[in-house]
C-alpha cells in the first residue's frame, strides 16, 4: 500500500479560479500536501509528462491543452493514496463521474477534466520526481 500520489489542477480549473476549492476538498478528504507549485508547462514538458499516451489519438490535443495555461502540481500523502485519490477525483469523463467527486463538481469535459491523479505507485513516484526535488518536499 502506497502513501503518496501526485496530482495536477489542470489549466481550465486554475483559470476558472477553482484551485483553492479543489485543494480544500483534497485536504478535507485526508490528504496532506507534501509539495506544491504553480507552473506553466512548455509543450515539450507536457509532452514528456504524457509520453505514455503518445500513441493515443488525443495525445497532441492533450499536450496543447496541458501547456495552454499554468497548472498547480502537488504531491499528496495519505494511506492508500493512489487508489483513494482516484476515488476522490472520479471517472475520466465527468458525465459518468460519481456524485461528489472532484471531476463531477469541477470538470468541463472528458478532455478538460479539472485534475490529474496518478494511476499507480510507480507512476506516482515518476510524476513526483518530474515536478519536485527532494528539497521541495516537506
Ligand atoms: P485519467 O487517468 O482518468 O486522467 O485518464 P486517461 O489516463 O485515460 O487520460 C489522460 C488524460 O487525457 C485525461 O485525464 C484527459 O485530460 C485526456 N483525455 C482522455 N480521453 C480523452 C479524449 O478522448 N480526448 C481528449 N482530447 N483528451 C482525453
Amino acid at each position: 500500500m502506497s502513501n503518496l500520489t501526485f496530482t495536477m489542477v489542470k489549466p481550465e480549473a486554475v483559470e476558472a479560479g477553482n484551485a483553492g476549492a479543489i485543494l480544500n476538498k483534497i485536504e478535507k478528504s485526508g490528504f496532506r500536501i507534501v509539495a506544491l507549485k504553480k507552473v506553466l508547462l512548455t509543450k515539450e514538458r507536457a509532452g514528456e509528462f504524457y509520453e505514455v499516451h503518445k500513441e493515443r489519438p488525443f495525445y497532441a490535443e492533450l499536450v496543447d491543452y496541458m501547456s495552454s495555461g499554468p497548472i498547480i502540481a502537488a504531491l499528496l500523502e495519505k494511506d492508500n493514496a493512489v487508489l483513494d485519490f482516484r476515488e476522490l477525483i472520479g471517472a475520466t469523463d465527468p458525465s459518468v463521474a460519481a456524485k461528489g467527486t472532484i471531476r463531477a463538481e469541477f470538470a468541463e469535459s472528458k478532455a478538460k477534466n479539472a485534475v490529474h491523479g496518478s494511476d499507480s505507485d510507480d507512476n506516482a513516484n515518476i510524476e513526483a520526481d518530474f515536478h519536485f526535488t527532494n528539497g521541495e518536499r516537506f
